[in-house]
């Protein structure tokens, strides 16, 4: 494999420093240690489905195709990207799972 020029290399990490930045801002409301303000809920409720439409942007560019491999890693299925995003949407200890017991459990 190639390694990056240091300039690409620098652009790169750059660009993912900046998107750990957005993350980090988005679980800073979410673990905030004060009660939550009005303004804190309102962010809460729009962030949350926006949290949402990212994981289900990388479950749709991550389908299979029909030979059994990954769209876009052209790994076989599930690729790393959708065993990872598996692996914490099902993980019993998020609140993932509880919410869907939740709900399961009111019907
Ligand atoms: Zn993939």
């Amino acid at each position: 494999m190639d390694t990056l020029a240091p300039a690409v290399a620098d652009a790169f990490n750059l660009l993912q420093m900046n998107l750990y930045r957005h993350l980090d801002e988005a679980e800073f409301v979410a673990l905030k240690c004060q009660k939550w303000t009005e303004e804190d809920i309102d962010t809460a409720r729009t962030l949350i489905p926006d949290l949402v439409i990212v994981i289900r942007g990388l479950l749709f560019d991550h389908q299979v195709r029909p030979g059994g491999e990954c769209r876009i890693c052209t790994s076989a299925w599930p690729c790393p990207v959708v065993t990872l995003a598996h692996g914490l949407i099902k993980d019993p200890h998020r609140q993932f799972v509880a919410l869907v017991r939740k709900v399961h459990d009111a019907d």
